[in-house]
């Protein structure tokens, strides 16, 4: 039972020479089959660490998940053996990178490359094999399927590579697809492209599809709900029309108000003043107050602001949300 996909109360902490970094620090959220959630926030606030916790692929040192569940439809992966964990990271749960090009191996054509999958995992002939890789070349949608499997990664542009690391990540029928900054190296129109193949292959295959983004511009369209995180805690969590419609955390509203314009083209872009905090030294009370034009005195001190329920489906980690949203 329970989701393809929930993490609670995730924590997960480096040991630096500055002390101990908090990275994550009490997580939560769940995907479900055919939803699309992003997860949003700046580099450094520990969106990617917890895709990596997730995947199992953390560097562990100098990186520990010191608390909390990773629920693969209800199991714990963390509470699984070894053999049986990596079992269903390597089947049913899939993850993407923004570097496709140092994510496929140079030497090897892309069709032997995902050919291996199935010869590996499905113990498939070799003529079978690069059957389905062509498929899979297919179904990403890269012309010509039937050529370019013979193709080395090099031989292909950013976008048809990233369509590739899709092909691969896709092979074994995950559950769940969880992909960082996917389009982050991409130009615009190809970034839209990508975002649009990977939402319809989420509703095709009824998948749960993890986006992890710094940039809120590029899941407006994409995203059925938005977590958005600082200084590893999701401070923000609503469906997406909210979000953008009502943002009621001023980070979010930060963020949004960052999001370049085409008739802003050479002005001054409104973006966050400060620097979010070091992991080792976040700032008590709200972690956002240094850089916050709504902190009070109450925000400096004492807890991390708990989830206040804006509504059924959105919530503000902010003592001011009601400020924030401007309701009267
Ligand atoms: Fe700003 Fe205070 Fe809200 Fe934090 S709790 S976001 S510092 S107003
Ligand atoms: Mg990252």
């Amino acid at each position: 039972g329970g989701p393809p996909l929930a993490v609670k109360d995730l924590h997960v902490e480096f040991r630096t020479r500055a002390g101990i970094a908090q990275v994550v620090n009490g997580v939560n959220f769940h995907v479900e089959a055919g939803e699309t959630l992003a997860i949003l926030g700046e580099s450094g606030c520990g969106k990617s660490v917890t895709a990596q916790a997730i995947m199992g692929i953390l560097d562990t040192p100098p990186a520990a998940i010191t608390g909390g569940e990773i629920l693969y439809h209800g199991t714990d992966l963390l509470k699984l053996s070894e053999v049986k964990r990596r079992e269903v990271r390597a089947n049913q749960i899939a993850m993407i990178f923004q570097d496709a090009l140092s994510a496929l191996n140079p030497v090897f054509t892309v069709g032997f490359q995902l050919a291996e999958l199935f010869r590996v995992h499905r113990g498939m002939s070799r003529k079978d094999a690069k059957a389905k890789a062509v498929e899979l070349l297919d179904l990403v949608k890269i012309p010509a399927a039937r050529q370019r499997v013979t193709d080395y990664p090099h031989q292909f542009s950013g976008g048809m590579r990233q369509r590739v690391m899709i092909a691969m990540a896709l092979a074994l029928d995950p559950d769940v697809l969880i992909a960082d900054e996917p389009t982050t190296a991409l130009d615009v129109t190809v970034q839209a492209q990508i975002m649009k193949l990977l939402a319809e292959l989420k509703d095709e295959r009824n998948m749960g599809l993890i986006l992890i983004t710094h940039d809120m511009g590029v899941v407006a369209d994409v995203a059925d709900r938005i977590s958005v995180m600082y200084a590893g805690r999701i401070v923000e969590r609503a469906n997406v029309h909210d979000i953008y419609a009502k943002p009621s955390h001023p980070y979010t509203k930060a963020l949004l108000q960052a999001i370049p314009r085409l008739d802003q083209k050479g002005e001054d872009l409104s973006v966050i003043k400060g620097l979010p905090p070091l992991l080792t030294d976040i700032p008590p009370g709200c972690a956002f107050h240094p850089r916050c034009t709504f902190a009070q005195d109450t925000c400096k001190t004492g807890e991390a602001p708990p989830e206040y329920a804006v509504n059924a489906s959105h919530d503000s980690a902010c003592h001011f949300w009601k400020d924030v949203r401007g309701d009267d």
